[in-house]
C-alpha cells in the first residue's frame, strides 16, 4: 500500500467514526452508533471481499475484474494486471516449448528425457518408430524395461557413458543404433539414438571380406608351405644354391600364415560380444606355461623371466582367448627386450579387481605411440617389426579380448628404459578360491 492510499483509508475511517459520533450525539446512543457503523463497514469489506473471491473462481482468461470502489478496486486491478503479465508470460514459454518439441519431433534422432532413476520423462516421435515406445502408456517406466539388452542394461548402470553403445534396436534385429546419454541437471539423463544400420553393415561387410579372403587364403598357403618343407628338407636332390632362397620363402610363408591366423581370430572376436565360455580359468597356471613358452622363444637370447601369480585369482572367461591375449603380451616383452634382459609377469587382486603386467627392461616406446598402439598393423618403427617377424596385429587382439571380458590395456613406457603393459580386470570377472 503507498502513502497516498494509507491516507485515503485512515481518512475514510476517520469520516466513518466522524459519522458515528455524530449519530450518537442526535441519538444518545454512542456505542449503537458505533457499532452500526463499523457493522456496515465490514459489511461493506466482506461483500468486496466475495466479489474479489468470486471473479477469482469463476475468471475466464479475458474477463475484466468487477468494478471496486477505492483500495479495493485497486486490489482488483493490481490482480488483473498481473494475472496479464503472467499469461503473456506463459504464452511466449509455450511458443518456445512448442518450437523445441515441433523440431525435436522432427528429428531423425530419437531424444529421450529420463529421470535420475532411469524413467521415462518424454520422448520425440522417433523414439516411437526406433524403439518401439509408446504414449502415454511407457511414461514413467524404467528405460531397462523397454530396451531390454542386457548390454544395454550394463551400460546404464554403470554410468560411464563416455563410448556410445552400439546396439540391435529392441522392434527389430535388422536396425542398429547407437545410444549416447548425457547426464544433466540433476542426474537426469539425455538419451540420443541413431539409426547406424548403414554404418554397421559396410563395417559388417570389411569384417566378412577380410574373414573370407584370410579363410580363403589359407588353404593354398598350406599348399606352398608344405611343398617349401619338403625342398627344403631334400634341398641336395634339387640344387644346394637355392637352399637360401628356399630357407628365405619358407620364413615368409610361415608369416602371411601367422598373419592369417591372427585376421581370423580378430575376425572371431569382432563376430560376438562376450566368449561364448566363461569358465573360471586358473590364471596363474595360464600365465606358467605361457613363462615356458617364453623361455623357449627367448633361447640362446637368455632373458630373465619371473613370474609372481596368486594362485587364488580365478578369472571368469574364455581360456583360449586369454592364453593368446598374455601370450601376445608376454611373447612382445621377449621380442622387444634385448639379450639378458629382465621380463617380469605380475598376476595380483585388489579391492578394484584382478591385474595383469607384464614388465620389461627392453626398448621401450615413445610416448606419441602409445594412443595408437593397439590399432591394427600400428607399428612403431616397421624395420624393427619385420626383424622380429610380427604381424602387427598382436595389440590389436589384446584389446579386443580384453574388451570382451570387460577389462582395459593401460601402457606405460619409457624409451631405451622398458615398457608395462597392465591388463585391469573388473571385481565382477574375479572368481576367488
Ligand atoms: P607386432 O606383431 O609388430 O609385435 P603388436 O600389435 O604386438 O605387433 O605390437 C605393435 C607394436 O608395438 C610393435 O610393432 C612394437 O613396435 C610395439 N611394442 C609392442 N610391445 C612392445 C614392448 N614390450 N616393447 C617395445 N615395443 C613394443
Amino acid at each position: 500500500m503507498n502513502q497516498n492510499w494509507r491516507g485515503a483509508v485512515v481518512r475514510r475511517l476517520l469520516l466513518l467514526l466522524g459519522g458515528c459520533l455524530l449519530l450518537g450525539l442526535i441519538t444518545g446512543q454512542y456505542a449503537w452508533a458505533l457499532v452500526i457503523g463499523l457493522g456496515a463497514y465490514l459489511g461493506w469489506t466482506l461483500t468486496q471481499l466475495l466479489r474479489l473471491h468470486k471473479w477469482l473462481q469463476e475468471h475466464k482468461p479475458d474477463e475484466p475484474p468487477p468494478d471496486g470502489y477505492g483500495l479495493w478496486g485497486e486490489v482488483f486491478d493490481s490482480i488483473y494486471h498481473l494475472q496479464r503479465r503472467d499469461q503473456k508470460v506463459r504464452g511466449r514459454l509455450q511458443a518456445v516449448i512448442d518450437r523445441v518439441q515441433e523440431s525435436t519431433a522432427a528429428l531423425r534422432d530419437a531424444v529421450i528425457m529420463l529421470d535420475s532413476d532411469g524413467n521415462l520423462e518424454w520422448w520425440n516421435r522417433a523414439a516411437e518408430t526406433l524403439l518401439g515406445l509408446k504414449t502415454p502408456q511407457d511414461s514413467g517406466q524404467p528405460i531397462t524395461n523397454l530396451v531390454r539388452h542386457p548390454r544395454f542394461k550394463e551400460y546404464f548402470e554403470q554410468g560411464n557413458y563416455r563410448e556410445p553403445l552400439d546396439l540391435p534396436s529392441p522392434i527389430s534385429d535388422r536396425l542398429r543404433l547407437q545410444f549416447l546419454i548425457t547426464r544433466y541437471g540433476n542426474r537426469e539423463h539425455l538419451m540420443l539414438v541413431r539409426d547406424v544400420t548403414r554404418l554397421y553393415q559396410l563395417e559388417q561387410m570389411r569384417k566378412d571380406f577380410v574373414a573370407n579372403v584370410s579363410h580363403e587364403l589359407r588353404t593354398p598357403l598350406t599348399v606352398i608351405a608344405g611343398y617349401l618343407e619338403t625342398l627344403v628338407d631334400n634341398v641336395e636332390d634339387v640344387n644346394p644354391r637355392w637352399l637360401r632362397a628356399l630357407q628365405q620363402m619358407q620364413q615368409q610363408a610361415g608369416r602371411m600364415q601367422n598373419l592369417l591366423n591372427d585376421l581370423l581370430l580378430l575376425a572371431k572376436l569382432e563376430a560376438t560380444d562376450y566368449p561364448s565360455d566363461s569358465q573360471p580359468v586358473a590364471v596363474d597356471l595360464l600365465l606358467l606355461s605361457i613363462k615356458n613358452d617364453a623361455q623357449a622363444l627367448s633361447g640362446e637370447r637368455n632373458h630373465r623371466i619371473t613370474l609372481e601369480a596368486d594362485p587364488h585369482l580365478r578369472l571368469k572367461g574364455s581360456e583360449t582367448e586369454l592364453r593368446s591375449a598374455f601370450s601376445n603380451l608376454v611373447f612382445n616383452a621377449v621380442k622387444y627386450t634385448p639379450s639378458e634382459g629382465e621380463i617380469r609377469i605380475r598376476w595380483w587382486g585388489d579391492d578394484q579387481g584382478a591385474h595383469l603386467a607384464v614388465q620389461d627392461s627392453g626398448i621401450g616406446i615413445e610416448a606419441k605411440h602409445l594412443p595408437r598402439l593397439t590399432e591394427r598393423f600400428y607399428r612403431v618403427d616397421s624395420s624393427r617389426a619385420s626383424n622380429t617377424g610380427g604381424t602387427g596385429l598382436g595389440l590389436a587382439i589384446v584389446k579386443h579380448v580384453l574388451i570382451r571380458h570387460r577389462a582395459r590395456l593401460d601402457i606405460s613406457s619409457t624409451l631405451g628404459k622398458g615398457s608395462i603393459f597392465t591388463c585391469h580386470f573388473p571385481a565382477q570377472q574375479v572368481v576367488k578360491r
